[in-house]
């Protein structure tokens, strides 16, 4: 077994190493001398064969994956167990050491360096395994079984050779050893050379009954190469997507744009198994700029000397498209390119940016050198570009957005998202016990709507800024001053914890906005109501501490109070949620909630497939309202379930129908995050779709991405039994939460919907259309059916066709109807279909799914 040296650069340091090992190889042949074969009265190989077997060997070598890590190997062992029965000593020294050494310098170019250090261990090596073979084997025959003894010995002392000379090389480039690596070398060859070996002794012990036997072997030998490269490159791929997987998961992570890039950088040589990665970005007048991923892993920045004239940039850039540079390639502008960067083959992608190309993402130098890259490998990289592309952009933007993104406007101070984040951190320290605790203070100015009414959004505006001055000016030193929108300001005491000490503190506030304010020409009396929440006791999390110090605030306005701490009585004080509660109540109990049906559209046969039921309220006084303005309200107030149950239980009802009528179409439901926490939803749903005799693959669960992630140990075994229902999952307004298609890999999910904010649009946005088309590629490349809703035009759904989209469902199809009206348009849509001469001349009815085997 032999192992290479993996390293690019040069060095002095290991030439009195190559010398020591050339040393070693040529006392060995001094010692075996010009011994005969040990078998030569029953065969004997010609030279010129045993080159040709230690060259074939080295051609084709075995790629190992062995954790993350792949290996080359190649089966030396065998043409060396055969030169220790068939060939003279050196011969087979000679052999090994031309015939790998050609393979090395022609086909696999390796530099001096590597070239020399590799024929010097495969000499020192052989001659290594032949002393061994000859001193275990003495002078007995080589047919008694003490040789196979001996084979197994040599060729195991010389793989522990290979394994101690190339950990001794990487020490002298790095100058540390660790006695976990040296063990490591020394044992990891030795499996796989007991393995080779033993192949070596059977051929050998066929040789040695029947020469004859020679043209079975080599026949075996075409049959298990063949064999075992298609398998190879079927477990290529396979881990090519996986890595592709996992790419798609740190880019969406990591919206900086640095870390974007090495993380692309990283992983692009990872996925493609490149010894270089880098990124060049396209001047805009003077130098391109080059970032290179160097061996520690830091972002390297060079000048690039790319230009307008140059051959790459015309190919890449302005032709918009990536260039194959492979091992053997005999365009001159090729050769010249990769002479000129020293590299030995490259794939150069167009990375497409909003204003067309704006760099280029290429690799070059496959490790393990064996096999160069090809067409697939060129496709794979477009995929990583394109990602690259999104999430560069995406970072760009988030660096951008972070620096506004904590403070308000208007008046400056921080806001929502700055106090939140300042929270976090307070409570953090009084969890660890750092700080005894947390004050949170809320307020909310008295008549300020009546201001903007009747003065205007100016006199408005000043006032707030007037507020937002006092506020500063009068808080205690530590304390955060937040604008959390509208007119409500928040103030963050991050160290108290005593509720006296927080009122006091919202009192002075209300004092200093007593002085009336001067709006240039007005004077304006402000009056404020402060509600107080204290952490540990009202909660350890910001979400409650905030609500706690609503429920507070309203009851300081409720009662003029000015000031009020929060207490447990207060909750459920808000007249204007109550109200709307008992009428939603009401209005489920009156029968008052319709469900309404919106198709989707398969965009391969152009047939419309399903529906997505959505729920409205058909409410006596104020008209239909649509589901945004009570299903929070029924989360809130447990009427969710029966909310749920009358939509699914309609939505089933209907498939079953339609089904009955022959036409198959599938139903998703809307889940709210809460409805997955129901410990009755999944007995709930089989039952219902047994009580329809409807074929549980027409239903789909639609949840929202947040709604899983957030909860994931609770949700994922829901999910999990939904999906051994036969149900698909939906995961809905996709690529609105933080989460990427790397979460979906860990849930029993069928599908994605592209959020309708992308699709809407992606005809006149091209970062928009990125993200669609990088969500259709990623989502499909996963097994996953993408659904694009919110198409609202012909454009859009010629786009989506275009970019492979599976389903799509928006106004421009048809907005939602009610479910009694479906049936009618669907036939019209049919017939409108058949008569634009669109139509496959299908029958309408697709054959329907096998009763029993599917139906629960
Ligand atoms: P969603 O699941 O994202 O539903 C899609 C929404 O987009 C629907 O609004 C639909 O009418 C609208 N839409 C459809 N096509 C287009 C289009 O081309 N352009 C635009 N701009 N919008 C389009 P809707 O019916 O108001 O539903 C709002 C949300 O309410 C839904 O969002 C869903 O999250 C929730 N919801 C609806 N029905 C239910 C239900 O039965 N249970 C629960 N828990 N939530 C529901
Ligand atoms: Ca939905
Ligand atoms: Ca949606």
């Amino acid at each position: 077994m032999s192992a290479r040296v993996p390293t690019r650069h040069p060095a002095l340091r290991v030439v009195p190493f190559i010398g020591a090992l050339i040393g070693a190889a040529v006392a060995a042949a001094y010692v075996l001398g010009d011994a005969e074969a040990v078998a030569a009265e029953r065969l004997e190989i010609p030279w010129w064969v045993l080159l040709g077997l230690f060259a074939g060997v080295e051609v084709f070598v075995l790629h190992v994956q062995i954790k993350r890590e792949a290996r080359t190997v190649s089966m030396s062992e065998i043409p060396l167990v055969l030169g220790m029965f068939f060939a003279p000593p050196a011969v087979v020294l000679a052999a090994r050491v031309f015939g790998s050494g050609l393979v090395y310098a022609l086909y696999r170019r390796q530099g001096p360096l590597k070239l020399s250090f590799n024929t010097a261990l495969n000499a020192a090596e052989t001659g290594l395994a032949l002393l061994v073979f000859r001193a275990v084997l003495g002078d007995a025959d080589p047919t008694d079984h003490l040789a196979w003894a001996a084979a197994y010995l040599g060729a195991c002392t010389a793989s522990a050779l290979a394994g101690l000379s190339v950990t001794f090389v990487i020490f002298l480039f790095e100058g540390v050893l660790r006695w976990r690596d040296l063990r490591a070398a020394l044992l990891k060859g030795v499996p796989m050379a007991v393995l080779t070996t033993t192949a070596g002794l059977i051929a050998a012990s066929c040789l040695v009954l029947d020469p004859g036997t020679a043209w079975l072997l080599a026949a075996a030998a075409v049959i298990v190469v063949i064999a075992y490269r298609a398998y190879a490159s079927l477990s290529e791929r396979h881990l090519s997507l996986e890595r592709l997987y996992r790419f798609s998961q740190v880019v969406s992570a990591t919206p900086e744009v640095d870390e974007v890039m090495r993380s692309v950088l990283a992983q692009a040589r990872d996925l493609l198994r490149a010894e270089v990665a880098e990124l060049t970005f396209v001047p805009t007048g003077g130098a391109g700029l080059r970032v290179v991923l160097d061996s520690e892993g830091v972002l390297q920045r060079q000048e690039a000397d790319l230009d307008d004239t140059d051959w790459l940039w015309r190919q890449v850039v302005a032709r918009n498209e990536s260039v194959l540079m492979s091992r053997g390639d005999k365009d001159p502008a090729v050769v010249a390119h990769l002479a000129a960067r020293g590299m030995r083959e490259a794939i150069v992608a167009p990375l497409r940016g909003e204003s067309g190309v704006v760099g280029l993402v290429a690799v070059a130098d496959r490790m393990g050198s064996v096999r160069t890259f090809d067409a697939d490998d060129v496709r794979l990289l477009e995929t990583v570009a394109n990602h690259a592309s999104v999430a560069l952009e995406h970072g760009r933007l988030v660096d951008r957005l972070r620096h506004e993104a904590m403070h308000d406007g208007l008046t400056g101070l921080p806001n929502r998202a700055a106090l939140e984040s300042a929270a976090r951190d307070a409570l953090v320290q009084t969890r660890v016990g750092a700080s005894p605790g947390v004050a949170l203070l809320l307020m909310d100015l008295d008549g300020f709507k009546e201001v903007n009414d009747t003065l205007g959004h100016l006199h408005g505006d000043l006032l707030l800024k007037v507020v937002a001055d006092r506020l500063r000016t009068h808080a205690p030193e530590t304390a955060l001053v937040a604008r959390l929108g509208g007119d409500e300001f928040a103030v963050l005491l991050p160290t108290t914890a005593q509720v006296d000490e927080a009122l006091a503190v919202g009192r002075a506030l209300l004092a200093s906005l007593e002085e009336p304010a001067s709006l240039e020409d007005v004077r304006l009396e402000v009056g404020a109501s402060i509600g107080v929440s204290v952490a540990p006791v009202d909660g350890d999390e910001i979400g409650a501490l905030l609500k706690c110090a609503d429920v507070a605030m309203y009851a300081a306005k409720s009662a003029s109070a000015g000031v009020v701490a929060y207490r447990r009585d207060l909750d459920g004080h808000d007249p204007a949620k109550l109200l709307i509660a008992t009428e939603l109540r009401r209005g489920l109990a009156d029968d008052e909630l319709r469900v309404y049906a919106q198709p989707q559209l398969d965009l391969r046969s152009g047939e419309v497939v399903g529906v997505e039921v959505l729920v409205r309220w058909q409410h006596p006084e104020r008209g239909l309202l649509l589901p945004d303005e009570f299903v929070p309200v029924a989360e809130r107030t447990g009427l969710l379930r029966p909310l749920t149950a009358t939509v699914l239980g309609e939505g089933v009802a209907a498939c079953a129908r339609w089904y009955a009528e022959g036409r198959v179409l599938g139903v998703a439901v809307n889940l709210s995050p809460r409805s997955l926490l129901d410990p009755d939803l999944v007995a709930d749903v089989e039952a219902l779709l047994r009580l329809h005799q409807v074929p549980a693959q027409l239903l789909t669960l639609e949840i929202t991405e947040g709604s899983v992630i957030s909860d994931l140990a609770r949700t994922s075994g829901v999910l999990q039994q939904l999906a051994d229902l036969g149900i698909r999952l939906s995961v809905d307004d996709f690529g609105t939460g933080y989460s990427s298609l790397s979460y979906l890999s860990r849930l029993p999910v069928h599908e994605v919907k592209v959020d309708k904010h992308f699709v809407t649009t992606m005809a006149h946005d091209a970062h928009d259309a990125a993200i669609v088309r990088s969500v259709i590629d990623l989502g499909q490349n996963l097994g996953l059916r993408v659904v694009a809703e919110g198409v609202e035009d012909a454009g859009t759904l010629a786009l989506l066709t275009e970019l492979g989209c599976d389903l799509a469902q928006g106004y421009h199809l048809s907005r939602a109807m009610p479910l009694d009206e479906l049936p009618a348009w669907h036939d019209a849509h049919q017939a409108a279909r058949a008569g634009a001469g669109f139509t496959s001349q299908r029958p309408p009815v697709t054959p329907l799914p096998q009763a029993g085997a599917t139906i629960l």
